[in-house]
């Protein structure tokens, strides 16, 4: 699948590495284009002027270190840049605590709840994960059998329609439980209820985390969604699913300009052990290359 601000990026190296030499004009075009780029992308207009102004401003004071051409260097200060914006790497606290995921159907919510399950429960703490997925029937099957696969409990309610009461439940009876992973409803779209049900969630749980599962393969939406996501209940961090596809996860970048939230997870499979911790250096060579 297209990645579109990858592709655009990629676009705008191509043409630095074929320019000439480099020139204020080149650099202004290239500024100009990765500006566009990322505002075609969602990325909050406040960051894509930013992050393009201090490619210019670096651009056109800086000089190359020896040895460097000047297309070199600048392709190196953009991929810098990008980095930044990424930069903050966060290590999520092997301690106690709730973690709620929320995300859209089929972003892999359900099965990063499992991941993140085996990946607290390896490091030695008591997991329990918690089914308030009530759109998507399947989901608390799902869950239970990740649940059976890891010797985790898994509390839910079948055919209960209501999420709120599955969490207030959950709270009181899997309060011994050192890490509480509470997977939420997605819907196709971002729709009212949902955005209330998860604000009414986020009330009940009191999570120390909240993380938006988002897929590598979403690329445009990215930053609206995760917005949105953001608006509503105030993402914490950011996972980002089929990062194994050929996806390279523009919209990741997108995801995390628009909630200022690090990524802190990528998911590599769909078994329960490919979850991997997001190296920002490493996503950004993949993006632009
Ligand atoms: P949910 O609706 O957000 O809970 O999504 P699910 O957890 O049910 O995942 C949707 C699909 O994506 C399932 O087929 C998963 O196996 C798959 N999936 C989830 N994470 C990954 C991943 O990191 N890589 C791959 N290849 N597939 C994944």
């Amino acid at each position: 699948m297209l990645d579109s601000l990858g592709e655009s990026l990629r676009n705008t190296i191509r043409k630095i590495s074929k320019a000439g030499y480099v020139d204020e004009s080149l650099i202004k075009e290239v500024v100009r284009d990765i500006q566009r780029a990322l505002l075609r992308a969602d990325v909050e207009v406040h960051l894509a002027l930013k992050l393009s102004k201090n490619v210019e401003r670096r651009a056109l004071e800086e000089k190359p270190p020896s040895g460097m051409s000047h297309r070199d260097f600048l392709i190196k200060i953009i991929y810098e840049e990008l980095v930044a914006i990424l930069g903050k790497e966060k290590e999520v606290a092997l301690k106690p605590q709730k973690l709620m995921l929320v995300g859209l159907y089929g972003q892999g919510k359900t099965t990063t709840a499992g991941k993140l399950a085996r990946y607290f429960h390896k490091k030695g703490l008591s997991v329990a994960l918690i089914a308030c997925d009530v759109h998507r029937p399947a989901a608390y099957e799902q869950l239970k059998q990740i649940g059976e696969q890891l010797n985790v409990p898994v509390f839910g309610i079948p055919g209960e329609k209501d999420a709120r009461k599955i969490a207030r439940e959950a709270v009181k009876k899997m309060k011994d439980y050192q890490v509480q992973i509470f997977d939420t409803s997605g819907r196709h779209a971002l729709e009212d209820d949902l955005i209330e049900e998860i604000k009414d969630l986020k009330e009940i749980i009191q999570p120390d985390e909240i993380f938006l599962v988002l897929d590598a393969t979403i690329g445009q939406q990215a930053g609206k969604q995760a917005k949105a996501f953001h608006d509503a209940v105030g993402v914490t961090g950011v996972i980002i699913t089929k990062m194994d596809g050929s996806a390279k996860g523009g919209g990741a970048l997108s995801a995390v300009a628009a909630t200022g939230a690090p990524v802190v997870f990528i998911g590599t499979g769909e078994h329960l052990e490919d979850l991997e911790h997001f190296n920002p250096t490493r996503f950004i060579s993949r993006l632009l290359g």
